[in-house]
């Protein structure tokens, strides 16, 4: 699964030099010129990392990371911030606008391409091959193997790439069309329901030890995965 990144920058030559840098090192690269553009594409991508325009019409840069910290269904996203040289960028820092990070413009493709990896690193500390744990509950990709308290669990290969998903973006609420873009893919149409029905069978599959009380519904909005009651 590619890293998925959202910028949001009403300079088309810059999203354009950002989506050709970034895409050339291997990044998936979505483009927003507005910071209303950008929260209607945030219904249907779960983007890993924001990079946010501070100067943008209408609503502004730190508006839109205000917002969004606020949403749960987006608040844990990392958010890095471009802003000009100048009064600008200690104005910025001044404010609790929640940005994990700053670049400030102009900036070179690798400078950018850097505090994006480093700011990824801080946020998910897992890499994808990585062994996952929670509370017992261990995925190793692998080798493709899932054990509940050392015993070994099986299931089907969905319900594998969607407990991967969920233990490695954890406490962290996805729609039904989140979960199908990021699990599924882009690209296939599967109705929304399907995420139910592979949602009960993974819980059956991790219930024998009790592990299905962390795949938790949350009413009116989709799924979570979270060792908290
Ligand atoms: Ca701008």
């Amino acid at each position: 699964m590619a890293v998925k990144i959202l910028i949001i920058e009403d300079e088309a030559a810059i999203r354009e030099m950002v989506e050709m840098s970034l895409s050339a090192v291997g990044y998936q690269v979505i483009q927003a010129e507005s910071g209303e553009e950008g929260f209607s594409m945030l219904n249907e991508h779960v983007p890993d990392l924001i990079l946010l325009d501070w100067m943008l019409p209408g609503m502004s840069g730190i508006d839109f990371a205000r917002r969004i910290k606020k949403d749960p269904l987006c608040s844990e996203i990392p958010v890095i911030m471009l802003t000009a040289r100048g009064e600008e960028e200690d104005k910025v820092r001044g404010l609790d606008s929640g940005a994990d990070d700053f670049v400030t413009k102009p900036f070179s493709p690798r400078e950018l391409a850097s505090r994006i990896k480093a700011v990824l690193r801080r946020a998910s500390p897992m890499s994808s091959e990585e062994v996952v744990e929670v509370d017992g509950l261990k995925l190793d990709p692998l080798s493709h193997r899932v054990t509940a308290n050392e015993d070994k669990v099986d299931m089907g290969p969905t319900e594998f790439r969607l407990l991967h998903f969920f233990m490695t973006h954890p406490e962290r609420v996805f729609t039904r069309g989140q979960l199908l873009d990021n699990v599924w893919g882009t690209n296939v149409y599967v109705e929304e329901r399907t995420v139910d029905v592979h949602i009960r069978r993974l819980r059956k599959s991790i219930a024998g030890s009790g592990h299905d009380r962390l795949v938790q519904t949350v009413r009116g909005a989709g799924y979570r995965f979270s060792s908290k009651p």
